[in-house]
């Protein structure tokens, strides 16, 4: 997974910005997020959206070892704030035939069976 560092103040983005809104920099250099990043914070949706099939549909925050945060699909049975996850590329839905594809965060503890 890639991200968006800027070049004068080095905060790391996980989506690309025009300016950076720490140092109003507008230089960004593409950096690899690494593997694995920790949970921050999470939510659980019973009501999803249109073409998604996870019920419920877990939301969270995350954040990598270079301090850059992404916001995504949590896949785990048991979220927990601090959890380690890994950056997977994966379906996210289905509308009209069309497949939406993107990062989603896959738990790496393993589950309890
Ligand atoms: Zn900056």
């Amino acid at each position: 997974m890639e991200g968006y560092k800027c070049a004068k103040c080095g905060r790391v983005y996980s989506i690309k910005k025009a300016i950076c809104p720490e140092c109003t920099s507008r230089e960004f250099i593409t950096v690899d997020m690494g593997e694995e990043c920790i949970l921050l914070t999470y939510t659980e949706l019973w009501v999803t959206p249109t073409g998604v099939s996870e019920k419920p549909l877990r939301l969270g925050i995350v954040e990598f070892p270079n301090g850059g945060r992404a916001f995504g699909q949590i896949i785990t049975e048991s979220p927990a704030i601090g959890i380690k996850l890994r950056p997977i590329w994966k379906q996210l839905k289905e509308e009209d035939g069309k497949a939406l594809w993107g990062f989603a965060f896959q738990d790496q503890r393993k589950e309890p069976k």
